[in-house]
C-alpha cells in the first residue's frame, strides 16, 4: 500500500512566523507599540531553560520584544505573585507565559490565574478556557492551535468530519476538541478508561494522539485514508517519536505527521501568533 503523506509542521511553521514577521511589523507601524512576550522562568529546570531560550529567541526575531524575567528556585509564592502582578499591569506587556512545571513549592494553578486573559498567551487561565468553550475572542492554547493550523494548511475538511481526539488534559486533549467542535467537527474525546479504544478511533477521518503513550496508535486503530496527528513525544535513545506507530500507521493513514517536525515546532509559531494578538486585543481594549 501506498505511504501516507506527510505533513510537514517545520515547513507550515516556517511559514508562520514569516508571515507573523510581516504582521508585527504592520501592527509597530500602526500603532507605535512593539509587542513584548514576558517568559517567566522559576528556577533552573534545564528542559524549561532550554524551551523559555527558545521561545525568547523566537520572539525576537518576529520582531517582539524580550521581556524575560527569571527568579531563583527557592522564589516564595508573594514573590512570583508580585512579578506577575507587576507584569499584568504594565504596558509594555503583551504577553505573560509562565513557564510550567514551577518548582513543587509554588502553587502553579493559582499563579497562572493571575494572567489576564488578554496577557494569556498559554490560553490556560480559567477565563480563556471559558472563553474558548464559549467561542467568544481570546487567546487559545498553542499546541492545540498548532494542530489546527497543521489540518488548514494541508486543506483537511474539520466541518463534519468524524474526529476521535485521544487524550482530555487540559493542555491539550480537551482544548484541542473545542477547538474543532467550534469549527463544526463532530469530535469524540477518549481516554485511559475508553472502551474499544481501537475499535472508536476506526470510525474516525482523523485522530489526534495526545496520549502520553508511545507507538499506542497502531494501524488497527485507523482506517484506511484517514488522517493522524501525533502531539506525543518521547524521547528514547533513538531519539524523538510520538504517540503514534509512524511505521506501522503510515501505509493506512492519507496523512500523516512525524516525530520529530509535525506538531512540535508548531507550539512555539502558535505563541507568537498569540503575543501579537495579545498585543492586538490590549490596543483595542485600551486604545
Ligand atoms: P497528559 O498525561 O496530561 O494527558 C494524557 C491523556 O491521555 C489523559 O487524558 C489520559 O486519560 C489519556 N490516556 C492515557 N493513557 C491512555 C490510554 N492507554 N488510552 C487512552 N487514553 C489514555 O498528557 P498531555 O499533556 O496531554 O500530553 C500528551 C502528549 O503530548 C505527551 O507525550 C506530551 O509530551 C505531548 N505534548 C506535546 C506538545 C508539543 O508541543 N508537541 C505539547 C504538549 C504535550
Amino acid at each position: 500500500m501506498a505511504e501516507a503523506g506527510i505533513i510537514d509542521g517545520k515547513a507550515v511553521a516556517a511559514r508562520v512566523r514569516e508571515q507573523l514577521k510581516g504582521d508585527v511589523a504592520q501592527f509597530v507601524a500602526r500603532t507605535g507599540v512593539q509587542p513584548g512576550l514576558a517568559t517567566v522562568l522559576v528556577g533552573g529546570d534545564p528542559a524549561s531553560e532550554v524551551y523559555v531560550a527558545s521561545k525568547r529567541k523566537s520572539s525576537v526575531a518576529a520582531g517582539m520584544a524580550d521581556l524575560h524575567q527569571h527568579l531563583p528556585e527557592d522564589a516564595t509564592q508573594q514573590e512570583v505573585e508580585g512579578l506577575l502582578r507587576e507584569l499584568a499591569a504594565s504596558p509594555a506587556v503583551s504577553g505573560i507565559l509562565l513557564q510550567l512545571p514551577v518548582p513543587a513549592h509554588l502553587d502553579a494553578a493559582s499563579l497562572i490565574e493571575l494572567i489576564p486573559f488578554e496577557k494569556d498567551v498559554d490560553g490556560l487561565t480559567t477565563m480563556s478556557v471559558g472563553l474558548l468553550a464559549q467561542g467568544k475572542k481570546g487567546l487559545r492554547p498553542c499546541t492545540p492551535s498548532g494542530v489546527i493550523e497543521l489540518l488548514d494548511a494541508y486543506d483537511v475538511p474539520i466541518e463534519g468530519a468524524n474526529v476521535v481526539v485521544i487524550g482530555r488534559s487540559e493542555l491539550v486533549g480537551r482544548p484541542v476538541a473545542q477547538l474543532l467542535v467550534n469549527r463544526n467537527a463532530t469530535v469524540t474525546i477518549a481516554h485511559s478508561r475508553t472502551k474499544d479504544l481501537a475499535g472508536i478511533c476506526r470510525s474516525a477521518d482523523v485522530i489526534v494522539a495526545a496520549v502520553g503513550v508511545k507507538g499506542l496508535v497502531n494501524a488497527d486503530f485507523v482506517k484506511p485514508g484517514a488522517v493522524v496527528i501525533d502531539v506525543g513525544i518521547h524521547r528514547g535513545p533513538d531519539g524523538l517519536s510520538g504517540d503514534v506507530d509512524f511505521a506501522a500507521v503510515s501505509p493506512v493513514a492519507s496523512l500523516i505527521t512525524p516525530v520529530p517536525g509535525g506538531v512540535g515546532p508548531m507550539t512555539i509559531a502558535m505563541l507568537l501568533a498569540n503575543t501579537l494578538r495579545a498585543a492586538e486585543l490590549q490596543h483595542t481594549l485600551t486604545g
